[in-house]
């Protein structure tokens, strides 16, 4: 593309389309992709950036991958897409079927929709519409954690911390529901058993009005890259039970090994009531994700007066998705993926250690396939971003925070530079 035409594309895009989180009026400088491959997006301007993001979570397998392609060229010949309302096709039940062997093991019933938030709203309205069907309609409010994120729907965003997600601007709109403070014992350190004492207070007050616990298990991504105690999980799956509440979890960002095991609930050995899972499982491709609840919630809910989940999305099980699904988690099952991560985790802990040196750094901690440094100061988040493109790697810093989640298939020696490259830009920041 000359240069010419790469400016006209820049000026529409600057002009006419919305990026995540941006102003249009002054909008944040956004890098053109030609393609991407394994772990390089390929810029078009004939750059090349090692990807340390995976795609916000999602691409585990990393780009352009031949096993997913042919998975998408395959089932594009006999449909990419038909209604799920009274037809159902093999991508669908062999996904599901799947989903239900891999996951803990209560959930075997299984809802397909077409984004993470989406998602979220649809495990909310199952936790609603249950208690409505067993015959207390009054529990209908959320417990959640600070800290937490879970999408950017009206739902979703209801549960996302109130400090530093959107409640101030909705205020009157969000529902209001009840917040625990979050975790403070972290993963590795030893169990205070008065970290769980603001949710079970809630609890024993309001049980009655509540739901369902939602929280994000161990890793608390976009609300602040926090890794908690799998004990706290523990926890309040004991106490989710012994006050008659539902829950929760959000796998969404977790989901398929991110955090060492394949989903976080394991660290606790707990299964949830209702989980969420997206982001990776389309290996990154396409936007699918699902739902999963027990036969207890699904009995209720379908024995209930409305006799049936009232919930049915336009692209719901959409078939190519559910193939490219089918194939990334087969893919991921099929090879060493937990010692990959193990391995990636232990490198990103080489290679950001020397930053804990630093001033202007006050946390770095890494978790399977997840490094955060955690600074004092909030960063300038474009000036890093183009610092680390000029270093040819892409990640994208937020609030305090400079982390990767790279694709697990990365080479040590693109993780280095990846590792080397926050480590230079803390020294410019310091
Ligand atoms: N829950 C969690 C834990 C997430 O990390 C995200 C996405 N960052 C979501 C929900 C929302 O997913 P989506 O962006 O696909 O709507």
């Amino acid at each position: 593309m000359s240069e010419e035409s790469l400016e006209q594309l820049l000026k529409y895009d600057r002009e006419h389309i919305w990026h995540p989180y941006s102003s249009m009026n002054d909008p944040l400088t956004v890098y053109p992709v030609e393609s991407a491959d394994g772990v390089r997006l390929k810029l078009m301007d004939g750059r090349e950036l090692i990807d340390g993001m995976s795609s916000w979570w999602a691409a585990i397998h990393g780009y352009n991958h031949p096993v997913l392609n042919r998975a998408i060229e395959n089932q594009i010949k006999n449909m990419s897409h038909v209604m799920f309302g009274g037809l159902t096709h093999k991508p669908a039940v062999d996904l599901a079927s799947l989903l239900v062997e891999l996951t803990p093991d209560s959930l075997d019933k299984v809802f397909f929709c077409d984004s993470g938030s989406v998602s979220v709203e649809v495990a909310i309205k199952m936790a609603i519409q249950y208690w409505h069907a067993a015959g207390k309609p009054k529990k209908q409010k959320l417990l959640t954690i600070r800290s937490g994120y879970h999408g950017d729907t009206f739902a979703a965003m209801s549960v996302c911390d109130p400090v530093t997600g959107m409640h101030h601007l909705f205020k009157g709109v969000l529902t209001e529901h009840f917040f625990a403070d979050a975790p403070r014992t972290g993963f590795h350190d030893a169990w205070d058993e008065d970290d769980i004492k603001g949710m079970e207070q809630i609890l024993r007050d309001h049980n009655k009005e509540i739901a369902a616990v939602i929280l994000e298990p161990v890793v608390q991504g976009a609300g602040g890259m926090r890794f908690y105690s799998p004990e706290y999980l523990k926890r309040a799956r004991e106490l989710s039970k012994k006050y008659n509440v539902l829950l929760i979890a959000d796998e969404i960002a977790t989901g398929f090994g991110r955090s060492g095991t394949l989903f976080a609930c394991e660290r606790a050995g707990i299964s949830p009531d209702i989980m969420c899972i997206g982001k990776s499982l389309t290996g990154g491709y396409m936007s699918l994700a699902a739902t999963l609840a027990t036969g207890e919630i699904s009995d209720t809910i379908s024995s209930g007066k409305e006799g049936a989940f009232m919930h049915g999305p336009t692209f719901m099980g959409n078939p190519l998705a559910c193939a490219v699904s089918l194939a990334s988690v087969r893919l991921l099952i099929s090879m060493p993926w937990k010692r990959r991560v193990a391995e990636i985790e232990s490198k990103l802990k080489q290679g950001l250690a020397e930053c804990a040196e630093s001033p202007a750094v006050s946390d770095v901690r890494c978790l399977g396939a997840i490094g955060v440094l955690e600074m004092k100061e909030p960063v300038h988040m474009e000036s890093l971003q183009q610092s680390l493109v000029k270093k040819g790697v892409w990640l994208r810093p937020f609030g305090k925070l400079i982390y990767t989640m790279p694709p697990y298939i990365i080479q040590d020696q693109d993780l280095d530079r990846i590792t080397e490259a926050m480590c230079q830009i803390v020294k410019e920041q310091g």
